[in-house]
């Protein structure tokens, strides 16, 4: 038992070990490596670029072990030896590399020359080499990629040539002899632009005071294009930025860069060669290499990886708009905007503001709409009330005017008894005036039930109508001339004319019974004695215009809109001087309104009323005139006025 409990906790102790060693052993495996092999060392001025090109591609997950031949300042054989064996004692303690990549020629004429012994089977990716014969040799081998380094005379020169009409002579400076690629750049170009004269001014010969010199040599006919001009006779190594500002500040020409340094410092820029482009590509390749994916390209020209970088002020200087520079351009010094330089604020302030303004709206709307509802509940409230109160004076009056009739009917049954028991019977004065008297009063309260009658009709909408071709003067005549007799009980004289014998229309003769009787009624009830009623007709652009105009009361203005609303008295007072329950002018309104006819009022307090009636003179179709007998319908009239002028007392 002990044995085994030993047994338990060293297996338990190597279980943990493994655990802990393990996931370091898989980190070591994973992580990948590349090795980049610069000919410079890092204070070079192309350095840098090309190593974050390489990073921007790789990421942080890949490692790039780097090593500096360092063969611009030390290019003996001693150093390649050194280098060499350097490298071997390293690789042969080192993992294997998944690529190894190659920056500028020296490094890659090493790599080459060395490929088997020490890069046997590692693929090669090259940057920034710009020997043309070197790329050839190193592209026939197996695996050997890259990107080379080319200078964009000609792209440089169509700038010049777009944005510099005074241009005529085209220097490149350059601090190589004319041996170097310089010479191969200006036979090409002598050769292709005819326009221009070319010449090479070597700047290696100069001190910094001849560069000064040389810039102000120039006349507004030169254009210059800078290669390398940074180290100068004095072997002090000038930086681009002090030639471009010795030339910029010595002279007014455009200088344009080949190389993407001193832009700024006085030069325009120009399509320029852009090591962190070509680090980035080469990147991209050794990455895919290692991650064995297909490599699309297997060489790339530096060309197509140039950057168009120009300087802002420059621009402006020599009037260059953005718009016409080449797309994808680079504008370095350009003043931050308002706008970039605060839409990280701008944005979510505009957003709040936007929301906050919504949301102002929004309760602007809501409280708006509530006023509305409210002004609307209260309107509804105060027609409500209207209507209750207007139904209150209505079932007072109508109490009114029931009780009234019944009163005298009673009073007057009471005389005839009383006469009876005095045996007055024989009196047939006394019994006949009574009888009168209940007879008007019966017509009273038949006025009154009839209009009640048809106001539900009209609420209800079944009111009959029943339209006939007719001649309306005639029947209009008629009933005018029924109301004479009423009206000579008051004094009052009723003149009829018309402007047309015969009007032949289609109309509802009991409801034109109605109306006219109507009118008429509360023209001699509102009149004084003595006064005149008027009744005219018309024929006016195809309606017939009926106007009934009396020289009584008038109406005040503030209730004119109102009489036609059913149960509405100007005078709502018991005492008023004449009885009425209100509806008669709601009832007119209807049938005319069933004539698709138009009824309104002129009035003037004290000076009378004029009511006009305009109903559209229309036929039947396929519809007799209809004969009107003046026998029967004199009866007819007869008997209606004697109702509707029931309240009107001789
Ligand atoms: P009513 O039965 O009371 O006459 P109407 O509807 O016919 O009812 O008339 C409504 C009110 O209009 C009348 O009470 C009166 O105040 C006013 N009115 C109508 N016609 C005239 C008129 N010709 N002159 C003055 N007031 C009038």
């Amino acid at each position: 038992m002990k044995l085994n409990k030993g047994c338990f906790k060293i297996g338990l102790l190597l279980v943990i070990a493994i655990i802990l060693i393990y996931p370091k052993k898989a980190y070591a495996v994973d992580k990948k490596e590349i090795l980049f092999i610069s000919s410079n060392n890092p204070s070079f001025v192309t350095f840098n670029d090309q190593v974050n090109g390489l990073k921007a591609s790789l990421g942080d997950n890949i490692q790039l072990q780097i090593e500096y031949m360092d063969f611009r300042a030390f290019s003996s054989v001693e150093n390649e030896e050194n280098f060499y064996n350097l490298l071997k004692y390293k690789l042969s303690n080192y993992r294997d590399f998944s690529s190894v990549i190659l920056g500028d020629d020296e490094a890659l004429a090493f790599a080459v020359k060395y490929r088997n012994e020490l890069f046997k089977n590692i693929p090669m990716v090259f940057l920034g080499a710009s020997d043309a014969g070197l790329i050839d040799e190193a592209l026939k081998l197996d695996n050997v990629f890259g990107v080379n380094e080319i200078e964009s005379v000609h792209e440089n020169i169509q700038l010049m040539k777009k944005f510099h009409k005074d241009v005529k002579n085209i220097i490149f400076l350059d601090r190589y002899d004319e041996k170097w690629r310089t010479k191969k750049f200006l036979d090409d170009c002598r050769k292709t632009y005819k326009e221009y004269t070319f010449e090479a001014i070597n700047t290696r010969e100069m001190n910094q005071d001849e560069i000064k010199m040389l810039a102000e040599s120039f006349t507004k006919e030169d254009g210059v294009l800078m290669f390398y001009p940074v180290n100068f006779k004095d072997d002090k190594v000038s930086t681009y930025e002090e030639v471009s500002k010795a030339l910029y500040e010595n002279s007014s020409i455009p200088i344009y860069n080949i190389i993407g340094y001193g832009i700024g410092s006085g030069s325009i820029g120009g399509k320029t060669i852009n090591h962190f482009n070509q680090g980035k590509e080469a990147g991209e390749i050794a990455r895919d290499i290692l991650l064995g994916n297909e490599i699309k390209n297997k060489y790339i020209s530096g060309n197509d990886v140039n950057q168009y970088i120009f300087d802002y002020n420059r621009l402006k200087d020599f009037n260059i708009k953005e718009k016409d520079l080449p797309k994808g351009s680079i504008i370095l010094n350009k003043p931050i905007t308002f706008w970039e330089q605060y839409r990280t604020i701008i944005i979510p302030t505009t957003i709040l503001l936007i929301g906050l303004f919504s949301i102002i709206i929004a309760l602007i709307f809501f409280i708006i709409n509530r006023i509305k509802y409210a002004k609307e509940l209260l309107k509804a409230k105060q027609l409500a009330e209207e209507i209750n109160q207007s139904k209150g004076h209505f079932i007072s009056n109508i109490s009114h005017e029931l009780r009234t009739p019944v009163t005298v009917i009673m009073s007057a049954m009471q005389l005839i008894r009383l006469k009876i028991n005095k045996n007055e019977c024989c009196n047939n004065t006394g019994i006949d005036n009574n009888l009168t008297i209940i007879n008007q009063n019966c017509y009273r309260l038949l006025r009154l039930i009839n209009n009640i009658i048809d106001t539900a009709k009209i609420e209800g909408g079944f009111m009959d109508f029943r339209p006939v071709n007719i001649n309306a003067v005639e029947l209009i005549e008629s009933i005018v001339e029924s109301a004479v007799p009423y009206a000579e009980t008051r004094e009052l004289n009723i003149i009829f004319d018309t402007t047309d014998e015969e009007i032949y229309m289609s109309l509802d003769p009991n409801k034109i019974d109605r109306i006219v009787l109507n009118l008429l009624s509360n023209a001699i009830k509102f009149s004084k004695r003595g006064g005149t009623i008027e009744v005219n007709i018309e024929n006016k652009e195809n309606k017939m215009r009926l106007s009934v105009k009396d020289s009584g009361i008038g109406i005040d203005e503030g209730k004119i809109d109102q009489i036609f609303e059913k149960f509405v008295q100007v005078d709502e007072s018991f005492m008023r001087v004449n009885e009425g329950s209100g509806i008669g002018l709601s009832i007119v309104k209807s049938f005319v309104g069933i004539h698709d006819g138009d009824i309104y009022v002129k009035s003037e307090i004290n000076e009378g009323s004029e009511f006009i009636i305009e109903i559209p003179i229309r036929l039947l179709e396929n519809e007799e005139i209809i004969d009107f007998n003046l026998e029967g319908e004199e009866e007819a009239v007869l008997g209606q006025t004697k109702v509707e002028f029931s309240d009107i007392y001789f």
